[in-house]
């Protein structure tokens, strides 16, 4: 059984993760899609909501399923069973970060291998973040955020 991991904030998921998740589902026997819970990090939805968020989107995907951990990677990859860190990769500035983080996570666990993915060329400069800002200036997000949680998000942003 090949599980493999695919952690981030999803604040909110985008199309971006979704094509990663996709395309990961097709490597990999199952795909967990881990939440990070950041104390430190106030996001524009909780936690909770951005599993609701993930769970929307992938519920047509066998093999993939939504969780939220803290704490260390690498042990959560043990309660898992899990034997393969999946990141994307969008540009150079993240291949800095990710190196140093893989790095660290090899040196934490030898038996855990980072697997990247290069971001597909339509969504390469899609970051949650941005959608956050587009949005909040009443921009469209059609094309980058999943159809079926659009509202959500328009909802969370009126509410602010
Ligand atoms: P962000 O807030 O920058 O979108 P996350 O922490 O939610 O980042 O990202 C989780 C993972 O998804 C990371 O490995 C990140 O590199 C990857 N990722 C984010 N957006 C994209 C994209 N557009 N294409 C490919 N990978 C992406």
């Amino acid at each position: 059984m090949r599980r493999a991991v695919f952690p981030g904030s999803f604040d909110p998921i985008t199309k971006g993760h979704l094509d990663i998740i996709k395309r990961a589902s097709k490597i990999f026997d199952e795909v967990i899609v881990a939440v990070l819970i950041n104390p430190d990090k106030k996001g524009l939805f909780t936690i909770e909501e951005r599993v609701e968020l993930i769970k929307k989107v992938i519920k047509d995907i066998e093999n993939v399923r939504v969780e939220s951990f803290h704490g260390l990677l690498v042990n959560y990859m043990k309660q898992r069973e899990a034997q393969v860190i999946i990141k994307g990769l969008r540009a150079v500035a993240d291949f800095e970060y990710e190196l140093q983080m893989a790095l660290m996570n090899k040196k934490l666990d030898p038996e855990v291998e980072t697997v990247f993915m290069m971001t597909s060329a339509k969504y390469s400069y899609l970051s949650s973040s941005s959608i956050k800002q587009v949005v909040t200036f009443g921009g469209c997000i059609d094309e980058l955020v999943p159809d079926e949680i659009i509202p959500d998000i328009m909802g969370k942003i009126s509410e602010k």
